[in-house]
């Protein structure tokens, strides 16, 4: 039986891929866009689209506000952004605020603003995509202050989510899709969006409630915080 997936973030990179290849597969995807009218790639997959903009609450209200009382299956929060990286001495301290309100405080608002979609839904997975940049562990080079704190606070925030919601049958988990050739990820990645999602897939397929509030790479393994 096909299952409903929301992929914010869906007009280009992973986003964008994941929803090719969950559409092609026969899901019923809904894909978002910060503009649904550029987003040509997406509109190519015939499947539905909705304007979001994760920071901005009143494009969350008005996105679950389309969505009534539909059932949704599993959210992926996918949208995210990345900063320049500068060091401590030119570092602009507004890419925080900004990174924070994209990365962080949007998956949570668009996970809060969708949850009795989810608690209507038969699967209820909630996964973040995150960076394994957001890994303490994983930081011995320092910079990127905004990205790196940004998804470590996402990696918090879906933890407390796993525990919270965890009575009710939900599975949330933070997932590390490699470093990926996409705008972000950049050319010298090494993994293509195609493989990325591959392995995103599998992991998403085989999740179970017992993974929930886990930090996991492709190959479904921890990643340490
Ligand atoms: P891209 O830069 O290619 O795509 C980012 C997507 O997020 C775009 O659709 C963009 O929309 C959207 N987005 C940005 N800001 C907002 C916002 N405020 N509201 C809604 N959508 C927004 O990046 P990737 O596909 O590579 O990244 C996808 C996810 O994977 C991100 O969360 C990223 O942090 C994570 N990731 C990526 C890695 C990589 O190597 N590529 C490595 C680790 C994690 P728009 O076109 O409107 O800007």
């Amino acid at each position: 039986m096909s299952a409903t997936y929301v992929v914010t973030g869906a007009n280009r990179g992973i986003g964008l891929e994941l929803c090719r290849r969950l559409s092609a597969r026969g899901e019923e995807v809904i894909g978002t866009a910060r503009d649904p009218e550029a987003a040509e790639e997406l509109r190519e997959l015939g499947i539905r689209i909705e304007a979001l903009d994760v920071a901005d609450p009143e494009s969350v209200e008005r996105f679950a506000r389309h969505l009534e009382e539909a059932p949704v299956d599993v959210l992926v929060n996918n949208a995210g952004a990345m900063a320049v990286g500068n060091p401590i001495d030119r570092l602009e301290l507004d890419e925080l605020d900004e990174l924070f309100r994209i990365n962080s405080i949007g998956p949570l608002r668009v996970t809060q603003a969708l949850l009795h979609n989810l608690r209507a839904g038969g699967r209820k997975q909630v996964v973040h995509i995150t960076s394994k940049m957001g890994s303490i562990d994983d930081n011995t080079t320092g910079g990127y202050y905004a990205y790196r704190s940004s998804k470590a606070a996402l990696n918090m925030i879906n933890r407390s989510l796993a525990l919270d919601l965890k009575d009710e049958g939900f599975t949330c988990i933070v997932l590390h899709p490699g470093w990926v050739r996409t705008r972000m990820g950049g050319d010298a990645a090494p993994l293509t969006v195609e493989e990325s999602v591959e392995g995103m897939l599998r992991v998403l397929d085989g999740l179970e409630p017992a993974d929930s509030g886990r930090f996991i790479g492709l190959d479904g393994e921890p990643i340490p915080w």
